[in-house]
């Protein structure tokens, strides 16, 4: 059976080009004593946007590991994914994140929902979590309400795993079952009906990625109260661990943490709560490796500079259309971004710093930073410029992923100094 690692990350790659800088960043990781598993993820927008295919991040992932000599387990994510765009998947991944957000919130048969209500019937009245202070009031209308709003989506998410496993036999592969990209957050009793849910329809479920709390917008930081957050955090770990007990569900299953990558405010609270408790966790960073390109391109001037410099020009202009796919996780101010004629005069380190995640230099932008962060697209309309200044500036733009990774996610996320 395939075993997703006790500590995972997700990493992101748009372009295909970064691959060996970010498995750096793992290696550097390992030399401190974290073993962290590389997870190569790619979602099917991100792949009709640029006009890749599912196996070209496979190709990539073996490549790399390869040329690195990399010799610990890595996966190939197909990133939410449903029953509809699994397909082109199944046979280069062998990590699959089952998207059932749009199955949330429809109804399940009476009978189904009845017949669920019944096998709870324990945990009614009070949820009590043995072997911690834990315990929720719970109702039988409580739990029809959760029934209601999820089981639909729980039995969904078996059709869309009978489909893979039926192609790739059952064990070969990890599922992941997320929930992230919805209005509202899931409570931590909510959690724990929904791993129930799972568990009766035999998903072996080895990462969970609920929504929390507060915003979690791309490319930019955490908006809410990160004490709060780590209090959701610590109740759904003991939630997940007292959910694997009673439920059979498979031993290593952990949190799966959709961050849209940097969530730095709340890095620290995961860190030392995984820690304390010795729990794993998997860590989707994304699709920031295409921002570390675009500094690390403006970085190197010349041609690089004016390039960055024009997609941030045409990303003004098509904004609207860049950001409607991202609208509940993109929050941009559109008074604080810098016109154009402004941007042109711009030095590199000028264009860099607005760009970088380094919330205490004055010239850091996070309006900018979101717009370029969904302004990929531009990039891909001018792909053999893009991919060339890629190649000559290499160096540069390297540096910066891996930093960015190293530097900015895992020593923070782990405490390594
Ligand atoms: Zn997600």
């Amino acid at each position: 059976m395939k075993i997703l690692g006790k500590y995972s990350i997700g990493l992101g790659d748009r372009f295909g080009r970064q691959g060996s800088a970010q498995l750096k960043a793992i290696i550097a990781a390992s030399e401190k004593g974290y073993d962290i598993t590389p997870v190569w993820n790619k979602s099917n927008r991100e792949h009709i946007t640029i006009g890749t295919q599912p196996a070209d991040v496979r190709i990539e992932a073996d490549f790399v590991t390869n040329k690195a000599g990399f010799k610990s387990p890595y996966f190939v994510d197909a990133d939410h994914i449903n029953f509809d765009t699994v397909d082109r998947f199944i046979s280069c991944s062998d990590f699959f994140t089952i998207d059932v957000a749009s199955y949330i919130g429809k109804k399940a048969s009476d009978e189904e929902i009845n017949e669920f209500i019944a096998g709870v019937e324990k945990y009614t009245g009070e949820l009590k979590i043995t072997g911690s202070k834990l315990s929720f009031k719970t109702s039988q209308s409580h739990i029809r309400e959760i029934a209601e709003k999820y089981l639909f989506a729980a039995i969904k998410a078996f059709d869309i795993y009978r489909k893979i496993e039926k192609i790739k036999g059952k064990g070969n592969f990890v599922t992941e079952v997320s929930m992230d990209e919805v209005p509202h957050s899931q409570t931590p009793v909510e959690l724990f009906f929904i791993l129930k849910m799972l568990a009766n329809e035999n998903i072996p479920v080895q990462t969970i990625a609920p929504k929390f709390s507060g915003r979690f917008n791309k490319g930019v930081d955490y908006v809410g109260d990160p004490k709060l957050f780590a209090r959701e955090f610590e109740s759904d770990l003991i939630i997940i661990d007292f959910a694997i007990k009673e439920f059979g569900l498979p031993e290593n299953l952990k949190m799966s943490i959709h961050s849209g990558s940097d969530k730095f405010a709340i890095y620290p609270y995961i860190g030392s709560i995984i820690k304390r408790s010795d729990k794993g966790i998997h860590l989707k960073t994304a699709g920031t490796t295409w921002l570390e390109e675009v500094i690390g391109l403006a970085g190197s001037g010349g041609e690089a500079l004016d390039f960055v410099k024009e997609i941030y020009s045409k990303s003004l202009e098509k904004i609207d259309e860049l950001c409607a796919p991202y609208a509940d996780v993109i929050d941009i101010k559109v008074s604080s971004l810098p016109s154009i004629n402004e941007v042109s005069k711009w030095t590199s380190h000028k264009f860099s710093d607005s760009l970088r995640h380094i919330t205490g230099n004055p010239d850091y932008n996070p309006n900018m930073r979101q717009l370029i962060h969904v302004a990929y697209k531009i990039a891909a309309l001018n792909m053999n410029d893009y991919l060339r200044l890629l190649e000559t500036n290499e160096e540069t733009v390297s540096a910066c992923v891996y930093e960015n990774i190293y530097n900015r996610h895992i020593c923070r996320l782990f405490d390594i100094n």
